[in-house]
Parts: structure tokens; C-alpha cells; sequence
């Protein structure tokens, strides 16, 4: 059986859920159950939802309501689309009762001026919690056996409103008690993704994008054959396609890759995502919810086999290098220390670090405390700043046992200049910083060496 989950895009509109409901009766054909679905709130709810609750937070009530209004329609619309008659008033009356009561939440909070994160994870739970419902309708009236299961039902999570962790020993008890029976009653589960509660039962979201983070809890909590994360884009690229329109599709890579990948830029999935399939070793597979029949990019714990050097490329732009040069402190201990302490005490952090006997070169993304840093640094050394700089990152797992593919790497950017150079512990990634300006021009070069 499948985990099948469908991002904000897939559901967008109701041709978007006619696609989906042919993907999930496509799975349940081949596997004879299932599949249990796990689906997005519509591309852009979110976004507005949170916009409200801030309005309203801001005594603005007019302006809160105002981004709510288009969001009753749009989940109306969509009802009356996809659902037949006979179900319909039932489903509509849910939907007015819901935005009933978020008008309410709004209208309260802007008299209270104030929006912990506990009634924000309330608000922002609406657009998940409609669109599986309206989805579990649908699926019904195209003849699909559809089931609402309700998230905060089925997902524990400690009380980080709006980036809650699950608690996976309680979330695998109460996953096997609100799923699997409904798996077994040979219906389709669906769950809204992003959304859980405490063990107290207060809602809760796991962050934004969170819904894959919900898939992931799903697959491992019932033990799923695989992990479907279907997308608008085909699957994971062998470079960003806005910048190298040749990329092409990445059909393997392994757990660890896609971490590193992530990390430095990569937009598919980020690696917390899938934490809970990489424990339980449950493949992913990323997938177009406009092009069913393509093959997607399978991840597995497993290094993908082939003959493929390297496996990806990943970008960052909008660095900033900070040189840290201390004359005095030549083989002196402690310097280290108090070079990564100012980054703690301002919680700044630092993406790649590279080091001589008496100098640090450091990235970081976030800007906001660039000038404390430096006059906190300046105390014990000389300090430059380098605005507009770039990471690029090679990734693949041959790079752990074959020195000659990092070589290579460096050979064919021989004539970029490189202000620094790492290759880390984990050995998956060789990464260089260089001039923004000269970014797609040695992402040309790698690609055209590793790629073509
Ligand atoms: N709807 C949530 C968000 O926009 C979660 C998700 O789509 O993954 O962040
Ligand atoms: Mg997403």
C-alpha cells in the first residue's frame, strides 16, 4: 500500500482533484487497497489564512475578513464541482460552518489584538482540514470508497505550535487506529497534511510545507510500501532549470544525497521531510500530478546503481563571505571559539566554514546582524566582508570512494575563481564559493561535464 500526498498545486482547482482522484485509482488498481492520501491545503490558503489572522492580530478586522471572504467561495466552488447533489448540502454546510467560525477567531482576535501561536495553528489548520474533506466528497462521488480521517485524530505532536514535532510512538498507536481500519473497511483514507494536536488535543501544524512532513509520519506510522510526494515539477532536477534549461531528470538518488541536496538549495524536499521514512527505510518517490505515467525520482536508502559520477547540483545565491584574520592568534587555541561564539550570540548561522592556521572564511545567508558581527569579531581580528557571493554543490555518493571525480570538478571550474573550497564529513558533496555573477557560468561548465 501507497502513501499518495498532493501539494498545494495538485489540489488547486477541480481539474487538479479530477487528476489526483485518477492517480489514486490508478494505485489502487495495481496494489488492490488503498492507496491513503494525504493532501495539501489549495495552492495559496495558507498564505492568506496566515495574512488574516496577522490583520486581525493588527486590529485591522475589515481587511482579516476581507482575505477570508475569497477563500469561502473558492472552497464552495470547488465543492459544488466535484461533489453530486445528494452529498452536496451536507459538505456546503460544513464549509459555511467552518468559515463561521473563523470569522469569529478573527473578529476575537482583533478586539484582543493579539494571536499566540496557539490560535494561529487553529487558523491555519482550516485550509488543510477543508481540503481533505472536500477531496474525501469527491473521491466518494467519482466511485472511489473516500473516507475523511481527521489529522488531529490521527497525528500527536508535542505543543512547538506552528512547527510541532510528532511523537512518533504515540502518532504510529493512533495512526494504526484511525487508518488502518479504514484501509481494511477497503476505503481510501484522506488526511489533511500540515496539521496535528497535542496529546491535550489542541491543534497544531508542523510548519509550513509541513505536509510532506505528514506524509512521511504517515508512511512510516503504517509502514507504507512507498511514499508518493506528487508535485508540479517532474521530480528532482540535476540542476535548477531556470538557470540550465538542459537539466534533466534525476531518476535515483539515495536518502543522504537528497539531504545534502536540500540543504544547499535544492527545492524538492527538505530533508527533516523525510526523516521519518529515511528511520523506517521506506522509499519516496517524487512525482507530476500533470504527467502521471512519468517516473519520478525515487529515493531510497540505497546509493542509486549506474555509472552516473555525480548525481546533482544545488545553488545558493545572496551570501555573504566574512574573512576572519587573526595575526596574533598563529597556533593559538581558542580562536575557533570565539569566532563561532559571536555567530551564536547574534543566532546567526553559518553554512560553509573553511579554515587555515591564522584565518576563517565563513557564508551566512541572513544578513540582519552582518554589522554587529563584525564589530563584535573586530574585537580579535581583522575582518572583511564580501556581499554577493554564491555556493555551488556537486553531489553524489561516488564521491565518498573517488577522489578523481572531485579533481574533475575543480578541473573543469579551473578558470572560475574560487574563494573557497569544502569537502565535509560526509564526503557526498564537493562545495565551491564563487562570485554570484560567475554562478551560471560554472554551473554551464559542470553540467556540460557531468551531465550532458
Ligand atoms: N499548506 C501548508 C503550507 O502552505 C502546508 C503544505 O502545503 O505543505 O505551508
Ligand atoms: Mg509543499
Amino acid at each position: 500500500m501507497v502513501v499518495q500526498k498532493f501539494g498545494g498545486t495538485s489540489v488547486a482547482d477541480p481539474d487538479a482533484v479530477r487528476r489526483l482522484i485518477g492517480i489514486a485509482r490508478a494505485a489502487r488498481a495495481r496494489d488492490g487497497c488503498g492507496p491513503v492520501l494525504v493532501v495539501s491545503a489549495m495552492s495559496q490558503v495558507t498564505d492568506a489564512l496566515l495574512t488574516s489572522a496577522a490583520e486581525a492580530g493588527a486590529s485591522r478586522s475589515e481587511s482579516a475578513l476581507a482575505h477570508v471572504e475569497p477563500l469561502r467561495e473558492r472552497h464552495l466552488a470547488m465543492a459544488r464541482a466535484l461533489v453530486s447533489d445528494a452529498d452536496l448540502g451536507a459538505l456546503t454546510s460544513h464549509i459555511e460552518q467552518q468559515f463561521e467560525q473563523l470569522a469569529a477567531i478573527v473578529k476575537a482576535l482583533a478586539v484582543l489584538r493579539e494571536v499566540s501561536f496557539r490560535t494561529l495553528d487553529v487558523v491555519a489548520a482550516m485550509g488543510e482540514l477543508l481540503s481533505s474533506r472536500i477531496i474525501a466528497a469527491a473521491l466518494v462521488h467519482a466511485g472511489l470508497p473516500g473516507e475523511w480521517v481527521d489529522a488531529r485524530r490521527a497525528i500527536v505532536t508535542n505543543d512547538d505550535h506552528t512547527r510541532a514535532c510528532p511523537l512518533m510512538r504515540e502518532t504510529t498507536a493512533t495512526l494504526r487506529a484511525s487508518v488502518l481500519p479504514v484501509v481494511e473497511a477497503g476505503r481510501v483514507p484522506v488526511l489533511g497534511g500540515f496539521v496535528g494536536a497535542t496529546v491535550e488535543g489542541h491543534t497544531t501544524t508542523l510548519g509550513r510545507g509541513g505536509s510532506d512532513y505528514s506524509a512521511a509520519i504517515v508512511g512510516a506510522g503504517i509502514d507504507a510500501a512507498e511514499i508518493q510526494i506528487w508535485t508540479d515539477v517532474d521530480g528532482m532536477l540535476t540542476a535548477d532549470p531556470r538557470v540550465i534549461p538542459q537539466s534533466r531528470l534525476v531518476p535515483r538518488l539515495s536518502f543522504a544525497e537528497a539531504a545534502e541536496l536540500s540543504y544547499f538549495g535544492a527545492k524538492v524536499l527538505h530533508p527533516s521531510t523525510i526523516h521519518p521514512a529515511v528511520e523506517r527505510d521506506i522509499p519516496v518517490r517524487i512525482l507530476n500530478s500533470r504527467k502521471p505515467d512519468g517516473e519520478g525520482t525515487l529515493i531510497t536508502a540505497e546509493p542509486a546503481p549506474g555509472d552516473d559520477q555525480l548525481t546533482a547540483m544545488a545553488a545558493k545565491r545572496d551570501l555573504t563571505v566574512i574573512d576572519i584574520t587573526s595575526s596574533r592568534m598563529l597556533m593559538a587555541y581558542g580562536f575557533l571559539r570565539r569566532v563561532f561564539e559571536v555567530f551564536e550570540r547574534f543566532r546567526t548561522a553559518v553554512d560553509v566554514v573553511t579554515t587555515s592556521e591564522v584565518s576563517v572564511s565563513v557564508t551566512v545567508d541572513d544578513r540582519r546582524h552582518l554589522e554587529a558581527i563584525v564589530d563584535a569579531l573586530s574585537e580579535f581580528a581583522e575582518v572583511s566582508v564580501e556581499p554577493a557571493m554564491a555556493l555551488l554543490c556537486a553531489v553524489g555518493d561516488r564521491l565518498r570512494n573517488e577522489p578523481a571525480i572531485a579533481a574533475r570538478v575543480l578541473r573543469v571550474l579551473e578558470e572560475v575563481p574560487l574563494r573557497m573550497i569544502s569537502q565535509a564529513a560526509s564526503r557526498r558533496n564537493i562545495t565551491v564559493i564563487l562570485r554570484q555573477a560567475d554562478l551560471p557560468h560554472a554551473m554551464h561548465r559542470l553540467h556540460e561535464e557531468f551531465f550532458a
